[in-house]
Order: structure tokens, then sequence, then C-alpha cells
């Protein structure tokens, strides 16, 4: 994005740019209420003994449980495995932040991209996919690859463990400042809010 006057300009100047998925760059057509309803049922059914309050996101919900059920990870997200993977072809792309995601790839910037999502690893890899733009990204960190969902900051530690990333030239580029932005304050990486500038976003 060559535009200086792009309000993404600020994004082009760290080497490293940190993604998150759902309303940033496809929108899962999930109606989140509902769901999180059926997974608090869910839940109480499967775990007996799970409490929660009543008013966490499905993703809060999941890390209170993993909170109670530390060895029972695979087994908690099985809800929202069935739940992601019946609403595929209903994604809607966000067409600022794909074509921004295409000029960061630029070849000549040498620029590392990553995903960090509170959705399934097979979720954001099907959805890039179909972007095409699963290229893009050297790796794709889902909830059921890191354990925890934002805003633990378990993958900031996984990203520079692994993929050996420099937090310190990192920024997030996200919708939810409450899981997005709450992860980058604890890990002490910038964040850009993406919503503003896009289309669909709620
Ligand atoms: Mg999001």
């Amino acid at each position: 994005m060559s535009d200086s006057k792009s309000p993404f300009e600020i994004i082009f100047s760290y080497p490293v740019v940190l993604f998150d998925y759902d309303r940033t760059i496809m929108s899962l057509a999930i109606d989140w209420p509902a769901a999180r309803e059926s997974c608090r049922a869910w839940l109480t059914e499967k775990f007996p003994g799970f409490a929660t309050g009543t008013t966490e996101r499905m993703d809060e919900m999941e890390a209170a449980a993993i909170g109670q059920f530390p060895d029972r990870a695979h087994d908690i997200f099985e809800f929202r495995r069935q739940l992601e993977g019946s609403e595929m072809e209903e994604h809607t792309p966000q067409p600022e932040v794909i074509s921004l995601v295409r000029d960061l790839a630029a070849p000549k910037d040498a620029r590392r991209l990553f995903i960090i999502s509170n959705n399934l690893h097979a979720t954001v890899k099907t959805g890039l996919r179909a972007l095409g733009l699963a290229g893009h990204f050297e790796a794709i960190l889902g909830i059921d690859d890191v354990g925890l969902p934002k805003p633990s900051i378990k993958a900031a530690h996984l990203l520079h463990e692994q993929y050996g990333v420099d937090l310190q030239k990192s920024i997030l580029v996200g919708d939810s400042p409450s899981t997005d932005g709450e992860f980058c304050r604890l890990a002490g990486i910038p964040y850009f809010n993406i919503q503003p500038f896009t289309t669909h976003c709620r």
C-alpha cells in the first residue's frame, strides 16, 4: 500500500505483523450469542462440575473450562469443532484487510506474517486458502494450537520460542479491544484496531 494517506501506513513499519482472523480478515457466519448459550449447556453436560458465570464469551468459557480441566483441552474444543466446521461457505471477506495482507506480503519487504486466532486452526486455514492468502502466513496459531484463547499471552510465548519472533518488532491487527487489544497490552505489543477501517465489522 504505497498511498501515504493510508490508515494502515503505521503497520508497514513493523517487520512482523500478527493478524486476528474472525471479523478481521473474514467474518464467520455464526450467531455467537446463540452459540454461547449452546456451548454453555454442552460444557455443563459434558464436564460435570464445570462452573462459569452468565456473561462469558465462548472463548472465555473455554478458557475457564481448561482452567478446571487442564488435561482435556482437546475435548473442550469439540463443540467449537462442530460449530465452525459447518459454516465454511458463509464466511464474509473483509476486502480492505485482504488487500492489506497482500501488500504486506510483497516479496521485496520480507515481512513475516502470522495469524493468532481464537478460532480453530482448520477454520482459519480453510478460509485463507479460499481467499488465496494461505501462502502469505508463516504460521497459523489457532485456539487448538495454543490451548488457551487470547487474551492469554501463551500465543506470544509460542511465537517467540518456536518461531524466534521478536515481539518488540511486532504489531497485531485485530477487531476486539477486549481480546486482541488486551492480549497486546499484556504482551507489550502495539495494537492496531481494524474496526473503523473495514466494511463488514459490526
Ligand atoms: Mg476477531
